[in-house]
C-alpha cells in the first residue's frame, strides 16, 4: 500500500534519515516508535508528500506521492500540534475536506453525523475548538482526518498531550476506529507502551535508521538490537 524506497533526509547538514525502507501493508495499524529526535515525523511528512527525500522515493499505491497533487493525496492527517481551525466551529472544522472535495451539501451532514458518532461528540458541532477540552479537540482533529474516508490515516503523537487516563481511553478507541474502518494506518509515538498494545507492526527508529519491524509480541520477546532491548525494557 505504502512503500519507502532507500530514503534519505538531511537538514542543513544534519543526516535525519538514514536509508529508511518500509512497506505498509493494506488495512494494517503501523506504529513508529522511537526517541525524540529520530526522525518519525520527519518519515510521516514524506509519506504526505509534505516533504521530498533527497535520495530514495515514497509510493502510494505504485505512484510516486510527490508528483500526485496535493488535494488528490488520498490521506488524513492528524499533526503533532492538532491544529483545528479556531475561527470554525466542529462541524465547519470536519466540512473543509468536504467542500475541498466537492462533496455535495446532502451527503456532507451525513458524513459528519457519522464520524461525529464514531469518536463520541454527537451535539458539540456547533461548538468552537476553545469551547472544547483538549480530549474533545483532539478527537475533533481525528474526525477531521477521519470523515473525507482517507486510503491512508497518518497520525503523529495524537494522544501525547492528554492526560494518562483519556491517552488510554483515547487508545483504545483509535484501534476501535481503525478495525472497524479498516483505513491503513501510520501511529507516531514514543511511547513504547501505547506502540505495543495498539499496533498490528511495529517500527522501532532511532538516530534516522529502522532497527526493527516486528510484531509487538515479537519486539517484545525477541529485541534485534541492544537499542531496542533497551527503549523497549524501559517505562516512561
Ligand atoms: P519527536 O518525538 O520529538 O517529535 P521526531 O522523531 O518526530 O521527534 P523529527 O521531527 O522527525 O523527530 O526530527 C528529526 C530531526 O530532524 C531532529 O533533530 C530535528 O531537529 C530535525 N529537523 C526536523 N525538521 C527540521 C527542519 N525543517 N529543519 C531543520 N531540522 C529539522
Ligand atoms: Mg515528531
Amino acid at each position: 500500500d505504502v512503500e519507502i524506497k532507500g530514503a534519505t533526509k538531511q537538514f542543513g547538514g544534519n543526516i535525519v534519515l538514514d536509508g529508511i525502507d518500509l512497506e505498509v501493508r493494506q488495512g494494517e495499524l503501523l506504529t513508529l516508535l522511537g526517541p525524540s529526535g529520530c526522525g518519525k515525523s520527519t518519515t510521516l511528512n514524506l509519506i504526505a508528500g509534505f516533504l521530498e527525500a533527497d535520495q530514495g522515493d515514497v509510493f502510494i499505491k505504485g505512484k510516486k506521492v510527490t508528483k500526485v497533487p496535493p488535494y488528490k493525496r488520498d490521506l488524513g492527517m492528524v499533526f503533532q500540534t492538532y491544529s483545528l481551525f479556531p475561527h470554525m466551529t466542529v462541524y465547519e472544522n470536519l466540512n473543509f475536506g468536504l467542500k475541498l472535495r466537492k462533496i455535495p451539501k446532502a451527503e456532507q451532514k451525513k458524513k459528519i453525523d457519522r464520524v461525529l458518532a464514531l469518536v463520541k461528540l454527537s451535539g458539540l458541532e456547533h461548538r468552537y475548538p476553545r469551547e472544547l477540552s483538549g480530549g474533545q479537540r483532539q478527537r475533533v482533529a481525528i474526525a477531521r482526518a477521519l470523515v473525507v474516508e482517507p486510503e491512508l490515516l497518518l497520525l503523529d503523537e495524537p494522544l501525547s498531550n492528554l492526560d494518562a487516563k483519556l491517552r488510554h481511553e483515547l487508545r483504545l478507541e483509535i484501534k476501535r476506529l481503525q478495525k472497524e474502518i479498516g483505513v491503513t494506518t501510520i501511529f507516531v509515538t514514543h511511547d513504547q507502551e501505547e506502540a505495543l498494545s495498539l499496533s498490528d507492526r511495529v517500527v522501532v527508529m532511532n538516530a534516522g535508521k529502522i532497527e526493527q519491524i516486528s510484531t509487538p509480541t515479537s519486539i517484545y520477546k525477541h529485541p534485534n538490537t541492544e537499542f531496542v532491548f533497551q527503549f523497549i525494557g524501559k517505562s516512561n
